[in-house]
């Protein structure tokens, strides 16, 4: 079966005239040749220009939780807008509405703010840490991703090997031109579930650091989880030396239990960050946390303000969204199928003979082709990853789609059905065992 991609091909050309790259955000060019255009999506499926239907795992990077075009969520905001117009200069009961939700729902949410991306949400949570605190620096784990802003785009991706440092000394690598060279001054970065290498960035710089922010599992790194013990470490060095303790929980967050990682882990942080799956794929993002921080933000104190923060269609997203996750049994169906993707995942890569791991959490599944789980990017780096690209790649040209960043999980939705599953089983066996066979060093 051949799958023309002609009119995405075409749409390319024209649309790289005009948007660099041909598209509105890089992470979405995939070459030339290769950059799908959408038409239509509903539930658990897209549509490219070409007619061509995808099971779609990549669900946005994760926000489309409960389907594309889920008519509760969109009548309501239809609803909504009709009723209050899209944003004013002033606050609406939705948001107190919403927040109230944030604060029954999310651990150590006592006190929450509304905003718009993922970006702005672990923005202000590291300026409110930064005025918590009086200090400048801030911890980040390599391979983990935390938004666009000057201050996170460090060590997210670059090939570590030889460019990263030791691991008693790493280095923080800028991800792009245009970052000025006092924000490196800023930022520390250490390996993932790496004890000594923390305990060492700490005994160096404690005092100057007002964060530690992670992404409690490896969302942007196929899925690494934490090892054990280890966010536990991260909360009592926090305590130890004053430290603010940020959980990134915009890809966990509602996809690991409701109460995101914190609840699953059992570890709470000072503060955390919400977007993607909180608006069903709305532009929805927040952050909150202890009471005694949040409270800081005040005029004159600490800033925190945007014009479309808490506008109209994002909060009704979030209320509609948020609504149905408590009220209908969404963790519980899509966390079934996705423990069939995995164990179905597991024996097709066991049957080829393919060191796999299929990592831990049902609704956002990482793949790695090593022996055993990573512990951090470094190891990761070193796992058979040209293979795994390839049957990704040939996936897609069957209509099983992820994105194709090999780090970024396989992620479910409610719409995700049993039948779903086992067309996308299926084709990946076929697919496994046409790269596998075929496979050349
Ligand atoms: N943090 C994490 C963990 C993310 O996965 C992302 C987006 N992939 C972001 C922050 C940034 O969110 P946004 O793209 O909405 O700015």
């Amino acid at each position: 079966m051949t799958q023309s991609i002609e009119k995405s091909k075409a749409l390319w050309r024209k649309a790289n005239e005009v948007i660099p790259l041909g598209v509105s955000s890089s992470f979405r060019f995939h070459g030339p040749e290769n950059t799908r255009y959408v038409a239509r999506a509903k539930g658990a499926y897209y549509w490219d220009v070409d007619g061509n239907r995808y099971i779609d795992y990549a669900l946005a990077w994760g926000p489309v939780i409960l389907g594309h075009a889920y008519d509760e969520v969109d009548d309501y905001v239809r609803e909504q807008i009709r009723l209050r117009g899209t944003t004013t200069a002033l606050t609406t009961d939705l948001e107190i509405e919403v927040a109230e939700k944030f604060v029954a729902l999310c651990p150590c949410v006592e006190k929450v703010r509304l905003v718009n991306s993922g970006t702005e949400a672990t923005m202000h949570a590291l300026r409110l840490a930064r005025g918590y605190t009086g200090r400048d620096k801030y911890i980040k784990f390599e391979g983990a991703y935390h938004g666009v802003h000057d201050y996170v785009l460090y060590s997210m991706y670059a090939n570590p090997v030889p460019v990263y440092g030791t691991r008693r000394s790493p280095l923080p690598v800028p991800e792009s031109s245009g970052i000025p060279k006092v924000i490196n001054e800023t930022v520390i970065t250490v390996p993932f579930n790496d004890f000594e290498a923390l305990e060492l960035a700490l005994k160096r710089s404690a005092h100057e650091v007002a964060a530690i922010l992670v992404e409690p599992v490896l969302g942007n790194c196929a899925c690494i989880s934490p090892v054990p013990g280890f966010l536990e470490f991260l909360r009592a060095k926090c305590d130890e030396h004053g430290i603010v303790l940020i959980f990134d929980e915009i890809k966990t967050g509602f996809h690991l239990a409701m109460g995101g990682a914190q609840e699953y882990y059992h570890v709470l942080p000072d503060l955390a960050t919400y977007a993607k799956a909180i608006g069903n794929g709305y532009p929805a993002a927040a952050f909150g946390g202890k009471r005694e921080i949040m409270d800081l933000i005040a005029v004159g104190q600490v800033e925190q303000d945007g014009t479309y923060c808490g506008n109209v269609v994002s909060v009704a997203a979030i209320n509609a969204t948020l609504g149905i996750l408590q009220r209908e049994p969404v963790l519980e169906t899509i966390f079934a199928r996705g423990r069939r993707l995995q164990e179905g995942l597991r024996s097709i890569f066991a049957e080829e003979g393919i060191p796999a791991v299929v990592t831990e959490h049902p609704a956002m599944i990482g793949v790695i082709f090593a022996e055993k789980m990573p512990r951090d990017q470094r190891e990761w780096e070193l796992s058979e990853k040209a293979m795994l690209q390839k049957i990704v790649v040939e996936a897609q040209k069957r209509g099983i789609s992820k994105h194709e960043v090999i780090r970024e999980p396989y992620f479910l939705s409610y719409s995700h059905s049993d039948a779903d599953i086992d067309e996308t089983l299926n084709v990946m066996a076929d697919v496994t065992h046409q790269v596998k066979a075929t496979w050349k060093k």
